[in-house]
């Protein structure tokens, strides 16, 4: 269902769900969820939940992507990474916010699902790569904020020290249904470190798959 009423129904969830930034509430209401998954699973795409998009992938949860993308903007980002493109829903939702976005996936049939999406919004401060995000974007670092879509079970320590002084990653930490998603900060050469909420992402794996 595509209708203004079910974005406005997402809305009405997020908000009840805690969701307070009203730059990302409206950002969401705008970004046209339905493209990003397969037009049989169109009639679902403004509800708040994962859906599959190929590749034994998902399209994250609105409501995780409103969670984290509220908290990296908590340190006013310029420039953000992102580990995990998939079907470049995320990405979108920062193009809107944040001047730079670059993001990587190891899934090539993936990469180039997002590519063509992008480009047919006409997004184009989001900039794709095809790899390991374990690597993170060392041509580009230092980043405001690191957005990492994936579960790793330990914090990936490249991807930290590409934060900028001041900057944020936000990461979901743990296997299976075992995951929690957390903050570190990075204050010189100390990082702070927040829980948020439990949460279910596919894993990170190394190596372009
Ligand atoms: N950001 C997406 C969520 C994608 S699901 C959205 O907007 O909905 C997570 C993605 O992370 C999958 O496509 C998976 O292939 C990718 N991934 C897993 N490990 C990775 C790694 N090491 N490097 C880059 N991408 C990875």
């Amino acid at each position: 269902m595509t209708s203004p009423r079910a974005r406005e129904r997402l809305i009405q969830r997020l908000r009840d769900q805690g969701i307070t930034d009203e730059r990302v509430l409206d950002v969401i209401f705008n970004m046209p969820r339905h493209l990003f998954v397969d037009e049989a699973l169109s009639h679902r795409a403004y509800e708040d939940t994962a859906l599959p998009i190929g590749s034994g992938q998902t399209i994250s949860q609105p409501y995780v992507v409103a969670r984290m993308t509220e908290v990296i903007l908590q340190v006013d980002p310029k420039r953000v990474l992102e580990v995990g493109t998939g079907c470049g829903y995320q990405s979108a939702v920062l193009s809107q916010l944040v001047d730079e976005v670059y993001s990587i996936e190891r899934i090539d049939v993936l990469y180039r699902k997002a590519f063509r999406i992008l480009r047919e919004l006409k997004i184009d401060n989001v900039k794709l790569r095809y790899g390991d995000g374990y690597a993170g974007w060392p041509e580009k670092a230092p980043f405001d904020a690191i957005l990492v879509a994936a579960a790793p079970e330990d914090i990936p320590p490249t991807l930290l020290h590409q934060l900028s002084d001041g900057g944020r990653l936000i990461i979901p930490v743990g296997s299976g249904s075992d995951q929690q998603l957390q903050s570190f900060t990075r204050r010189g050469d100390e990082f702070y470190q927040e829980d948020h909420d439990r949460v279910v992402f596919v894993p990170m794996l190394p190596g372009a798959g």
